[in-house]
């Protein structure tokens, strides 16, 4: 593969989605070889303004039409993304560094959440609600809450804005997208097979073509835009929790709401009775899958004292044999790194984890004379005497650290004992300690499992975490009630006007 070829393939994906790039002011590159693949124009703050407008106009459109019929265009996108899920999947993998695999699965997510949501909008269930006063009835609903602000990160450029999006549309709602600047030809590539699904939907306004889902190109400084404007009332964003800690209190300060899904910590517990087969496959995918570069990827290990030496050695093993290159080449499972950021964050995280006595296997660059714009690591594995200041940070990048317990309540103290809080997994087979660590004094994260990774949710749960990764869900489950207003209706039919609680108030007239 060389430079050119990655250009090139690149210029026939976008063909493919019926996109022709002229020549912008930001800059892709691809982590597969660091070389340009593309140049888009960005927003200004003028732009996103229009945009937000246009937003509002096509809501008011959209929140009248019926929730099936919703339903129906998120089906056809749907059937957009079955039929372009290669291509899709693979500008994914060379714009984001995943391998191919993991760049069809984010596609396969998408229909995933698609289905979920046809089926949703033929469920939005309100209640009725017992009223107290006679001839009176009590209802709940639920309505379309306005443009949703959907800010997402470098790791999954099109997956979480398909888990917004698709429920957000059946909800009434409209799109104001602001992907993450490393990765603007993926969102691209969504909006425009969006738009060929409004064609085939049929009988779309001006308004509702032009305003229901929309991409704004730029950095941080959009985002902010996005977050101060009154006239979204969602933002939804996805990436650091430094960005997190920036988004919430602009959205807070207007009173508007946010979905937050932050940075994540993510950590196994392996006890004495664990089927180490599995942990070992488990933790392989968990810890080295996506270079290490998912939310929910495994970064620290807690592992019984009794086992630990066993467990190890099969884990050096299964490192040794991971192929690292190429992620558009079948048999490759490690791709690249973002970028020089990336790398250089992993070097300094395990300079320092040595520094404090850690043992540190892999983590060096390989394939730098190949690729000398490109960060290729082999991941590492950190044998740390405790959990210190360095454990408890998100690096994102392939490094798993080791930690040896005696006591399964400590190893679960031990475990809560960070800022994060997204998702957390035991590898056990005794029912007590499987118990245990879901129950209220165990793992105190949004996803908690038992002899499986952390990483790979399915989209059928609401995805989220706790404490520093900001509290939020979204995908399915009830994830959609965030994308509503919620409204408490009480009917007299009766000829008579009771207060609630019994209350008089009566002149004569
Ligand atoms: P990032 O925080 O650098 O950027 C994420 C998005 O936020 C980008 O679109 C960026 O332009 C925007 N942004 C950055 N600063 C902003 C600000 N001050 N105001 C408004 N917008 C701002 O994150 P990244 O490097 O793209 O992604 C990696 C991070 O995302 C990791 O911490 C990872 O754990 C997290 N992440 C979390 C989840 C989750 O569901 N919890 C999923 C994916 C990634």
């Amino acid at each position: 593969m060389t430079t050119d070829t990655l250009f090139r393939e690149t210029g026939a994906l976008l063909a493919e989605f019926g996109i022709a790039l002229s020549d912008g002011d930001l800059p892709v590159g691809s982590p597969i070889d660091g070389s340009r693949i593309a140049a888009v124009q960005r927003h200004d703050r003028a732009d996103l303004d229009r945009m937000t407008a246009a937003a509002e106009r096509a809501f008011i459109a959209w929140r009248s039409v019926p929730p099936p019929r919703r339903g129906e265009l998120v089906r056809l996108f749907a059937e957009e993304l079955r039929h372009h899920k290669q291509a899709l999947g693979r500008l994914v993998s060379i714009e984001a560094g995943k391998i191919l695999e993991e760049g069809q699965g984010e596609v396969q997510e998408m229909i995933d959440i698609c289905d979920f949501a046809v089926g949703l909008s033929r469920q939005l269930y309100g209640r009725v609600v017992a009223s107290e006063r006679p001839g009176h009835r009590m209802l709940e609903t639920w309505h379309p809450l306005g443009p949703v602000g959907i800010i997402t990160a470098f790791n999954f450029p099109v997956a979480v804005w398909s888990w917004n999006a698709a429920i957000a549309l059946v909800c009434g709602d409209t799109l104001l997208w602001k992907p993450s600047d490393k990765t603007p030809l993926c969102a691209l590539a969504c909006n425009a097979l969006f738009a060929r699904a409004i064609d085939r939907f049929g009988g779309a306004s001006e308004d509702l073509r032009r305003g229901l889902s929309q991409v704004a190109i730029g950095g941080p400084e959009l985002g902010r835009a996005l977050a101060a404007d009154r006239r979204v009332p969602l933002v939804s964003a996805t990436g650091s929790t430094r960005m997190g800690g920036t988004v919430a209190p602009v959205v807070a300060q207007r009173l508007g709401r946010t979905i937050l899904e932050l940075g994540g910590n993510n950590g196994m517990i392996v006890t004495q009775s664990a089927d180490l087969d599995l942990a070992v496959r488990a933790i392989l995918f968990a810890a080295v899958g996506t270079a290490g570069q998912r939310c929910t990827s495994l970064r620290r290990l807690f592992v019984h004292d009794s086992i630990a030496d066993t467990l190890l050695a099969r884990l050096q093993r299964a490192y040794a044999q991971v192929r690292i290159g190429d992620p558009l080449e079948p048999g490759t499972l490690v791709g690249p790194l973002i970028g020089e950021h990336a790398f250089t964050a992993m070097q300094q995280a395990l300079a320092e984890a040595r520094a404090e006595g850690a043992e540190v296997f892999g983590g060096e660059r390989v394939l730098a004379e190949r690729w000398p714009q490109a960060y290729y690591v082999r991941p590492a594995l950190a044998l740390m005497p405790a959990q210190n200041g360095l454990v408890q940070r998100e690096t994102f990048a392939p490094i798993l650290y080791v930690m040896r317990y005696r006591d399964l309540a400590d190893a679960i103290a031990t475990h809560n004992a960070v800022p994060q809080g997204l998702a957390s997994s035991i590898f056990t087979t005794d029912l007590r300690e499987a118990e245990l660590f879901t129950a209220a004094e165990g793992s105190d994260c949004g996803i908690v499992n038992v002899n499986i990774g952390p990483s790979g949710a399915e989209i059928g749960g609401a995805f989220g975490g706790e404490k520093e990764t900001g509290g939020g869900r979204e995908a399915g489950s009830d994830s959609w009630k965030a994308y509503m207003r919620r409204m408490t209706t009480t009917i007299n039919y009766s000829r008579d006007l009771p207060l609630s609680q019994g209350i008089r108030f009566a002149v004569d007239a």
